[in-house]
């Protein structure tokens, strides 16, 4: 089912923003659900420098981010990666992002995909008004959030703001990158997580193995 194009001589991107420390099958899933309901020629993975709502300060490096986005997308030719907020000093902000994009795309009409848990947290983004008067949001549920609570939880937005939030459901996946990385330091199987190269990349860099998070 595709909904109908807003303005059709415009290109439908996908933006799919996140810490991706480590990308898995949760994120690459609801971005490709994403593309297909909404028609998108591509969906560009962006992993953030330093996450304003992310207080630990030992996550992976941002190549080591980058670069495991850069493997689990390799496989689909609509999805591709983005260095722009890695290569931004300080913190990344999805409005900058997204206006930064516009300004170099002109005929760009951006979809911001996240999970509905993000969504619910999107008053506290810097300028959310202004942020969706730039893109319209597609919030994909992920287990644990319903999306019914979405409206009412944002009840405090505009009208015309909220009408610019979609949502889409998908296959319900319980993974998170938090648990990845404790699964990870107590030794555990991360195996179907995630793409097989990206475990590889994993091991190869031992990477989640100190507590310290
Ligand atoms: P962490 O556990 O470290 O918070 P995460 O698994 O939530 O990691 P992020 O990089 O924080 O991954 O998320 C990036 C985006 O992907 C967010 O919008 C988040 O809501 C969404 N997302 C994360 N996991 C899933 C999932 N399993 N299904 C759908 N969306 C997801
Ligand atoms: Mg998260």
């Amino acid at each position: 089912m595709n909904i109908r194009l807003e303005q059709p001589e415009k290109k439908r991107i996908g933006l799919m923003g996140g810490t991706f420390d480590p990308v898995h099958y949760g994120h690459l899933v609801a971005a490709e659900e994403a593309r297909y309901q909404f028609a998108m020629e591509k969906v560009i993975f962006i992993p953030a420098s330093k996450p304003p709502h992310k207080s630990r300060n030992d996550i992976s490096t941002p190549e080591q981010r980058l670069e495991m986005t850069k493997i689990a997308v390799s496989s689909n030719p609509y999805f591709t990666t983005s260095d722009i907020e890695i290569k931004r000093a300080g913190l990344s902000y999805t409005i900058d992002t997204v206006q930064a994009m516009k300004q170099a795309n002109p005929d760009w009409e951006i979809y911001f995909i996240t999970g509905a848990d993000a969504i619910l947290d999107i008053l506290t983004w810097k300028n959310v008004e202004g942020l969706l008067e730039e893109c319209f949001f597609v919030a994909a549920t992920r287990p644990g959030f319903k999306l019914e609570s979405v409206e009412c939880k944002l009840g405090r937005l505009s009208k015309e703001a909220l009408a610019r939030i979609k949502t889409i459901e998908v296959p319900s996946l319980a993974i998170s990158s938090t648990n990845i990385r404790q699964r990870v330091r107590e030794g555990r199987p991360i195996k179907y997580l995630l793409p097989d190269e990206v475990e590889k990349f994993i091991y190869q860099n031992n990477l989640y193995l100190s507590a310290s998070w």
